[in-house]
């Protein structure tokens, strides 16, 4: 039966706000629990506030926070996180190690055998070839606390740069894309614009799967108020672009052209704002020589709206109509994901975003922002802020900055010199030196490589060859079959600590029931590796999470990511706040860089928006040229492969996939394919089909749908019974280290 835009856009309402009223106390004997606790959802970067029910040591149930941002709402994943997924047969409750090498299996041991055989190794590799031979990957999963812990123990207790984890694939690109244009990461909007703007821009989000409340949000906004409209930019035909006033397929690769030729119309129909340009922003091109806002204005009258129709394959019409929608509409709000920030150029998709913003003053005020979404719960507090990435220290500093490394120097109380001036291998040339043998211990916490690396026929081998030792939840993890040690982790609500969502938000989960079996919270395991390796008491002189967290916002006060008044008992009490937040009366802030609402623009600043995370105070415009992608589809190789996530299965499943609900929704991956390929490939629904790329081949069920525009094909990535990632290239954004998973050449064709 055909279901109506409108009919649609209010099942999507009522779908997620179902899960308002509390999912049934799963598990729950009559009475209900004890108590509530309060935390964050442990899945995506919505971060949606939650309360785990508990009852006789237990957690027995869980509900939306009604004082989150997400009013009491959950979506079907994190409605069901309790108690499928905490009490998982496969829980990992004891420290396990391989004695007789890879090959071997694991087997029981104690927290004293698994230390000792970890730090053992540590230390010998250290003595042997040096600190930059061992390395940390962490996770934007991680607590706050954890990342800091860890980024602290190795910049300045190994004096190793090695320290990155899997934010570098997903979000590397929009934190550069915030940097190189506004001067520092973390968007300046928050969750509250959605309520007030009257265009979205979505491009590269599938929001309605990979973010179901903050879509029910748009399409709340979307009801109340008919004028507001939607443009989905997107070469599938998700749900997200359903709800739209406007869907644009585009060839995929060709975003850059795209907006490009978005801010040739703008200009073209004097739908710029000049006055906007000349006070807030400069202009720049290459790799940060000025330019002049007539050079932009000329290189962005080369991208006509007939040449990017012949790029990008959008009607010429629909390239101009949307650049009038974008710079007309009272507050226009963009948002992005992995669509943007995969890519090659992913830094540059993420400039031109900004690039429309700042031409038309769509920034600043109530609705009108550039608001990139994030795939993890804490990749933006917890990694990106502590600055636990390779090139990164905290708050915002770089690695290869002598007066940042001595400021980190001073405040940890080492010597100058400490912290090693070049900055550490990011992913994918940290797995390279693995599988070279440079790199030959890794620590890896609370992410999956083994399914999530791109091109895993090539660094899976690094994996065999370093020594791994791995914190982990539970045994389906792909990368446990690599672990030479395994230290059983505390999971969410059995420890406490900060995430950091999407919107700059801080919010605390509580413990809120003990730690299962012998598995231990991360903190205590990194402090305890940390002596044995033989990093000096005195850096790491904390007993638990609240110790690092008042350590963490004390050093917050020197700088423009301030959230000293973000207390320990404040997130106790209250919900989350959003940073800049200076002291204990502080409310938060929504407007960033916005004087009056932003505490760190000084009152009197004759400006009303300062960028002060800019050496001029202002936001830059870049030249960037459209490029196409690394690996189009060619003759050989015909299709476009591309990945991505479905509502009911979180990143490789380890956790949504124990969850009966979800896991039967999507038990297993499968290949969209459109009608009109699938015809010509005499492909039916269900039919095994090859994809082949350059780098292996293999089969998956065939979905025909239209979702997919003629040509591209979608897998989803969470099934580690398919390894999608084994198709795909490893090649990089210049300047994030971003990989591109969203596209590759690939062949189609129906298993023999
Ligand atoms: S939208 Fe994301 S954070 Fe919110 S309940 Fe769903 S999975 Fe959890």
């Amino acid at each position: 039966m055909a279901v109506s835009r409108r009919e649609f856009l209010r099942g999507s309402a009522a779908a997620v706000a179902l899960s308002a009223l509390g999912v049934p106390a799963l598990g729950a004997d009559a009475g209900g629990p004890e108590k509530w606790v309060k935390g964050v959802c442990r899945y995506c970067g919505t971060g949606c506030g939650v309360l785990v029910g508990v009852k006789g040591g237990k957690a027995v149930a869980v509900k939306g926070d009604p004082n989150n941002h997400n009013e009491g709402k959950l979506c079907q994943k994190g409605a069901l996180l309790v108690p499928a997924v905490i009490y998982a047969k496969d829980r990992i409750t004891d420290p396990m190690i391989r004695k007789g090498g890879k090959k071997s299996q694991l087997e029981k041991v104690s927290w004293d055998e698994a230390l000792d055989f970890a730090t053992k190794r540590f230390k010998a590799v250290i003595a042997e070839s040096g600190p930059q031979a061992v390395a940390y990957y962490g996770s934007g999963q991680a607590l706050t606390e954890e990342s800091y812990l860890a980024n602290k123990i190795w910049k300045a207790g190994l004096r190793s740069n090695n320290v990155d984890g899997n934010p570098r694939l997903c979000m590397a690109s929009a934190v550069a894309g915030y940097l190189t244009s506004f001067g520092k990461d973390e968007p300046m909007g928050t969750y509250n614009d959605i309520d007030s703007a009257s265009c979205f821009f979505i491009i590269g989000s599938n929001t309605s799967e990979a973010h179901p409340i903050l879509f029910d949000r748009i399409a709340r906004r979307k009801e109340s108020a008919p004028d507001v409209k939607i443009i989905v930019v997107d070469p599938r035909r998700t749900n997200t672009a359903r709800i739209a006033d406007m869907h644009v397929p585009f060839k995929p690769g060709t975003d850059l052209a795209l907006l490009n030729g978005m801010a040739h119309v703008i200009f073209r129909d004097e739908l710029d704002n000049p006055s906007f340009m000349g006070r807030y922003t400069i202009v720049k091109k290459g790799a940060g020589e000025e330019a002049t806002l007539e050079e932009y204005k000329r290189f962005v009258s080369e991208y006509t709206p007939e040449k990017v129709r012949e790029i990008t394959g959008v009607p010429a019409e629909d390239v101009v109509k949307m650049a009038r929608m974008f710079a007309e509409s009272p507050a226009t709000i963009s948002l992005w994901c992995m669509g943007i920030n995969q890519r090659s150029k992913g830094v540059w998709a993420n400039n031109l975003i900004h690039n429309l913003h700042l031409i038309t003053g769509q920034i600043g005020r109530p609705g009108a922002t550039p608001l990139s979404l994030t795939g993890q719960p804490n990749a933006c507090g917890g990694v990106r802020d502590t600055g636990s990435l390779a090139h990164l220290l905290p708050a915002g500093r770089m690695v290869e900055n002598e007066k940042h490394r001595n400021e980190m120097e001073d405040f940890w109380k080492v010597p100058r010199g400490t912290i090693q001036p070049k900055m550490g291998f990011h992913t994918v040339a940290l797995f390279e030196n693995m599988a070279a043998g440079k790199v030959q211990a890794v620590f890896i916490h609370c992410t999956n490589p083994a399914q999530t690396l791109p091109h895993l026929n090539k660094y899976t081998p690094a994996l065999e060859k370093a020594f791994v030792a791995q914190t982990e939840c539970f045994m389906d993890a792909e990368t446990l079959k690599y672990a030479d040690v395994v230290f059983p982790a505390a999971f969410w609500c059995e420890t406490e600590g900060v995430y950091g969502c999407t919107e700059r938000r801080y919010a605390l989960t509580e413990q809120a029931i003990p730690p299962l079996g012998n598995s231990r919270p991360v903190i205590q395991v990194l402090l305890d590796f940390a002596r044995g390796v033989g990093v000096d008491p005195a850096l790491i002189p904390y007993k638990n999470a609240a110790d690092i967290w008042e350590e963490w916002r004390t050093l917050s006060k020197q700088g423009p990511y301030n959230f000293y008044g973000i207390t320990r008992e404040r997130l106790k009490k209250e919900s989350g706040i959003k940073w800049p937040c200076p002291d204990e009366t502080h409310p938060g802030t929504n407007l960033r860089y916005v004087r009056g609402d932003d505490p760190l623009v000084p009152k009197d600043h004759p400006n009303r928006i300062f960028f002060y995370g800019s050496p001029t105070g202002k936001a830059t415009i870049w030249l960037r040229p459209h490029q196409p992608p690394f690996e189009p589809a060619d003759a050989d190789y015909p299709f476009v492969l591309t990945t991505g996530r479905v509502i009911d299965q979180w990143h490789t499943a380890t956790m949504t996939g124990k969850v009966p609900e979800l896991h039967r929704a999507y038990p297993a991956a499968f290949v969209e394919i459109n009608p009109e390929d699938a015809k010509k490939l005499n492909i039916k629904n269900g039919d095994q089909v090859i994809l082949e790329t350059r780098r292996d081949k293999m089969a998956f069920p065939a979905r025909i749908t239209d979702t997919c525009m003629p040509g591209l094909v979608f897998c989803p990535f969470f099934d580690k019974n398919k390894l999608v990632n084994r198709l795909f290239h490893d090649a990089v954004d210049a300047a994030s280290k971003e990989p591109e998973y969203k596209i590759c050449a690939t062949k189609v064709y129906k298993q023999a």
